[in-house]
């Protein structure tokens, strides 16, 4: 199965995201890990996106586009994937839909999960990551709203996006994203 999963910073995508890629056992592709570790390792990507993750900003699509689509055609993704992060702009989904035709492969679904701009904040303080401080957050929700919810409205064009209500426990959402994993 592949699948895009999309949702504000703070919604609780990592922690479905471990769940998920274990019951559909599909890898479990996470940008914002990648761009991480990139950055760990001081790669020409990482020192480049540094730079924007560190404000809040995306990472230009070129940048984000050329990571992925490596790591897309690698043999653990012949079966299906877990994309977590990405798209993150209607650039970006239409590149992977190029790349879906091209390798004929399309998306199964689209899942976005869907929480309150206050849990957002607060869940994300408790957490604390070096992105993680007030301004730079409001920063990301922004971007969020601007760039992102456009490509849920994207897929909910092509009839693929299942939104989720992430306003409750990990178990109960869990259930819910199984549950809309139907057609
Ligand atoms: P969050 O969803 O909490 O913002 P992520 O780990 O998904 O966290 O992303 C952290 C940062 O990495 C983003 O703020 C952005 O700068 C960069 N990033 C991750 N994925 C993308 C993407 N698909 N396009 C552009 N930038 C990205």
């Amino acid at each position: 199965m592949r699948l895009v999963f999309i949702g504000p910073p703070g919604a609780g995508k990592g922690t479905q995201c471990v769940r998920l890629t274990e019951f559909l056992g599909v890898p479990h592709l996470s940008t914002g890990d990648m761009l991480r570790d990139a950055v760990q390792a001081k790669t020409k990507v990482g020192r480049l996106a540094k730079k924007y993750m560190g404000r809040g900003q995306l990472v230009p699509d070129p940048v984000i586009i050329d990571l992925i689509g490596e790591r897309l055609g690698r043999d653990d993704c012949a079966a299906g994937y877990l994309l977590d992060g990405f798209p993150r702009t209607v650039g970006q989904a239409e590149s992977l839909d190029e790349y879906g035709r091209g390798a004929k492969q399309p998306l199964d679904f689209a899942l976005e999960l869907q929480v309150d701009e206050e849990n957002l904040v607060s869940r994300l303080l408790e957490r604390g990551r070096e992105d993680d401080k007030e301004k730079v957050i409001r920063r990301r929700l922004i971007a969020y709203r601007k760039q992102t919810e456009p490509v849920a409205e994207y897929y909910q064009q092509q009839d693929i996006l299942k939104r989720i209500d992430g306003n409750t426990t990990p178990e109960t959402v869990f259930e819910r994203i199984k549950a809309a994993l139907v057609r």
